[in-house]
């Protein structure tokens, strides 16, 4: 009889603007003892510290340059081993983003959880993630992106919390064009690297919302063995 995979690691990779946060809500709610790992607000409250470490990558960071993989390993591992042990699925949006990254996860998974990390692509063209991030707004205090439907009537506060809305620092025209290069040349090969051993589930982000995530449960389902 084949032995049941008792936990399991999904990764939700896209480009910034494909709605990765959105599908992971969703997704989380198809589990019960589920914690969800957000590489990039990890990355961004580390920039906020008031250290050389923190200004220098912080300089890079809103420049649009990708973090450094010892950095990125460094805050996932931190938040894994918190709550690791007190759940059985875990969600990491947004990482790993090099193969680097992903052979630490999977070394990772396969010592602690005897199951090897599934990846979720959300690909939009980079001409959509653009449009999507030059309008993007993100709550201030729940740091949730206005869904871009919303955006049209101009709203001042955010529809979950009514907090304060901002643009993200790393949102101008040259920040975004620097992470649509690293996607290209880090992330892919990432995502190739995933395919190639099965791991990987590819959706098309440019349907609306629930159309996207229909799509990435049928596919990701059918990879699950439980
Ligand atoms: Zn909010």
């Amino acid at each position: 009889m084949k032995k049941k995979n008792k936990f399991q690691v999904f990764c939700v990779i896209g480009k910034s603007g494909s709605g990765k946060g959105t599908q992971v809500e969703l997704l989380k709610k198809k589990f019960k003892d589920v914690f969800h790992i957000v590489l990039g607000d990890l990355l961004r409250a580390f920039i906020k510290q008031d250290n050389r470490i923190a200004r220098t990558v912080g300089a890079k960071m809103n420049k649009g340059e990708l973090a450094p993989d010892w950095l990125a390993d460094y805050l996932w591992q931190k938040e894994f081993m918190k709550r690791a042990g007190k759940v059985r699925f875990v969600i990491f949006e947004g990482n790993p983003r090099t193969i680097k990254q992903a052979e630490e996860l999977e070394d990772f998974c396969k010592t602690v959880f005897n199951s090897l990390p599934l990846a979720v692509y959300l690909n939009i063209s980079d001409s959509e993630a653009k449009r999507r991030l030059l309008i993007r707004l993100i709550c201030k205090k729940c740091k949730k992106p206005v869904p871009y439907k919303m955006l049209a009537q101009n709203p001042k506060k955010c529809p979950f919390c009514g907090g304060p809305l901002e643009k993200r620092k790393d949102d101008g025209a040259k920040a975004i064009l620097k992470r649509l290069v690293w996607f290209r040349t880090e992330v892919l090969p990432t995502l190739k690297y995933f395919k190639k051993q099965g791991r990987l589930v590819q959706v098309n982000g440019e349907q609306d919302v629930p159309e996207v995530f229909n799509e990435l449960w049928a596919k990701l389902s059918k990879k699950l063995r439980f």
